[in-house]
């Protein structure tokens, strides 16, 4: 399943590892994508910007996803924007598979310098990040306005503002946009269950330290295939009491769109409005967002 995981089980290459400091009472995710990157890009043939923010936006999703304490539980990131030349991004986590695309002008695009700002891919923007716990049927939302410079920057005004949790993230990439890494560092005082935090005080000297600490990650060590997750970890914190390993997450390609589900939603439709979608041959081609695959189905098979 992950290649990329070497004997001893240190994962450098697709894969999330998540971490806690105990004496600090922060918790975190390291992510680093690589050829799963690879295979979701594949499906598209996007332009270099709108890859890169797809691909830093699928490394957040890495991140928040793997804080999902239910495995069968989905996480979603999704980007609407006003009058952005992004107009959707959507990414989503399920049990360490990822997918995501985004819908673009292409021709406002040609007319932006080679790395547009955040603010001219996606306007006057928001990022709705979505939980949704398989379990206990629970679904948490919240929604942050795309400001600051970078996606990380926006999801860091998701947990200062939505979830009152300080929070550091980092997102990077490679030059060749091959691989994506991305660090999520939480300060969790009262502990990771339940809403009573003792996060009031953003100010608090232990957060401040480990803060510090993270920040000095650089982009080429987020996104260096030879240097494993737990090492980076290990260069990062070495200094503190106890860095503990709590769990290594496999992360693959996923699509769960399936010929039923999409052969149910044309069903819905009067067999008019099937008969306008349909072309000369009487057939009608759907195909999924996310990972291209085209689904074909002939109007006399839609019928009753
Ligand atoms: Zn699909």
């Amino acid at each position: 399943m992950n290649s990329d995981t070497d004997p001893n089980g240190a994962a450098a290459l697709d894969a999330a590892v998540g971490f806690a400091l105990p004496a600090r009472h922060a918790r975190g995710r390291l992510v680093r994508l690589g050829p799963v990157l690879g295979a979701i890009l594949s499906a598209h043939d996007y332009p270099a910007p709108i890859a890169r923010t797809l691909s830093e936006a699928l490394v957040l999703t890495a991140l928040l996803g793997a804080t999902l304490k239910d495995a069968g539980g989905q996480l979603t990131v999704q980007a609407q924007t006003e009058s952005g030349v992004i107009d959707l991004l959507v990414c989503d986590y399920r049990a360490g598979e990822l997918r995501g695309y985004v819908r673009f002008d292409a021709e406002r695009l040609a007319e932006q310098p080679s790395q547009p700002s955040l603010f001219a891919l996606f306007g006057k923007g928001y990022l709705a990040i979505t939980f949704d716990q398989a379990l206990s049927g629970e679904r948490y939302q919240g929604i942050v306005p795309l400001e600051g410079g970078s996606l990380g920057e926006a999801a860091e005004h998701f947990f200062d503002q939505s979830e009152q949790i300080p929070s550091l993230v980092r997102l990077a990439l490679d030059r060749e946009g091959a691989i994506a890494g991305g660090l999520l560092l939480q300060h969790l005082p009262a502990g990771e269950e339940g809403r009573e935090r003792l996060h009031a005080r953003l100010d608090h000297p232990e957060w401040d330290h480990v803060r510090i600490l993270a920040e000095t990650i650089s982009g080429k060590e987020l996104t260096d295939p030879a240097l494993p997750l737990d090492a980076l970890l290990w260069r990062l914190f070495h200094d503190e009491e106890e860095v503990r390993i709590l769990s290594t997450i496999p992360l693959s390609r996923g699509c769960r769109c399936d010929h039923d589900h999409v052969r149910s939603v044309l069903a819905r439709f009067a067999p008019e409005e099937r008969a306008e979608m349909a072309d000369e041959a009487g057939a009608i081609s759907v195909d999924c967002e996310f990972c291209s695959r085209v689904f074909p189905f002939k109007l006399s098979d839609l019928e009753a």
